[in-house]
């Protein structure tokens, strides 16, 4: 009697236990997986970790840690006129911090710093100081404080595309159209980064700008970087485009004897961007020039478009990077 009521008490334990194990397990292993994942995904985002950015400054060689939204300010005064509506300036802000985010996290292009002060190398940045001398007095404290309106009101936000902080690239002007990456500088394409269209850019004096240049100049430029170039300026057809991009810049034009990307004609001839024409008038050759950069990510002066068109910054963000969406750090 004693046995059966022993291995009745067994197998009773045993129906209580054995799902209880393997709940456990399952939890436990639930509980592993989970934590790799978030690790996987907050980690990159991690607010706290990017306090304290090493910012480089190239006419003194000399590295200053800042707070990244101090750091944030310097760069927002520094790309974007202060004059811009306040939803744009929270787009530049939110750009920016994603942007030096990517830059942090796929690497710097700086041994000891994490980001420079160069807008040709990493992004646009002037001291406060800087920046009130060259703003009348009467404006300072107001353009300051709009300034870090932008910078605080979006405060721990950045751009994601799957969960991955974009590559935030950002130009003045797109003369009405954005490119992709691809277009612009080949090599392999970031989904986000699409050709998209804004209206209202042509009301910004970085719409259109002229370059002309006597013939003999013209040769000699292309010379320095092609000394095979040649060209009969009495023959037909000597300049002619050859192929456009998606967002209307030229691609590839035909220069006499050469094939030259519209990237490398705005190079030559400091061009302000690579949507243009080229006139061939008697003396000399003339390039008409529409917008103001290298035409990919957001547009500042189509941010500032979309935002007197009463868009906000998050649908400003989201025209021009498409498919992202923004994500609280904090
Ligand atoms: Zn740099």
């Amino acid at each position: 009697m004693k046995k059966i009521l022993i291995y009745i008490l067994c197998l009773v334990l045993l129906c209580f236990l054995i799902p209880i194990l393997f709940t456990k397990k399952n939890t436990l292993k639930q509980a592993i997986s989970l934590e790799e994942e978030s690790k996987d995904i907050i980690e990159p985002y991690d607010y706290g970790k990017y306090n304290k950015i090493k910012l480089l400054h190239t006419a003194t060689g000399e590295v200053e840690a800042l707070d990244l939204d101090t750091y944030l300010l310097g760069v927002v005064s520094g790309e974007m006129p202060a004059n811009f509506e306040e939803e744009a300036l929270k787009a530049q802000s939110l750009v920016a911090r994603t942007y030096t985010i990517y830059k942090i996290t796929n690497g710097s292009k700086h041994e000891n710093a994490d980001i420079c002060d160069d807008s040709n190398c990493c992004q646009a940045w002037i001291s406060k100081e800087d920046r009130f001398s060259r703003w009348n007095e009467e404006e300072r404290e107001s353009n300051w404080s709009k300034i870090e309106n932008a910078v605080n009101s979006t405060k721990g936000k950045i751009i994601v595309y799957e969960g991955k902080p974009i590559n935030a690239f950002f130009h003045s002007n797109s003369g009405g159209s954005t490119d992709t990456a691809t277009a612009v500088w080949g090599g392999s394409n970031y989904p986000y980064l699409q050709s998209v269209q804004t209206s209202g850019e042509d009301s910004y004096s970085q719409y259109s700008s002229e370059v002309t240049l006597s013939k003999e100049e013209f040769v000699s430029k292309i010379k320095e970087y092609h000394s095979d170039f040649n060209i009969d300026f009495k023959a037909d057809n000597q300049i002619e485009i050859l192929e456009y991009t998606e967002g209307d810049r030229i691609k590839t034009i035909k220069i006499g004897n050469l094939n030259l990307s519209g990237v490398e004609v705005r190079t030559i001839f400091k061009l302000k961007s690579a949507k243009f024409q080229i006139n061939i008038e008697e003396n000399n050759i003339k390039f008409n020039v529409i917008g103001y950069g290298h035409g990919v990510g957001m547009s500042q002066t189509g941010a500032d478009s979309m935002a007197k068109q009463g868009k906000n910054y998050e649908e400003i963000v989201k025209h021009y990077y498409t498919g992202v969406e923004i994500i609280d750090m904090m």
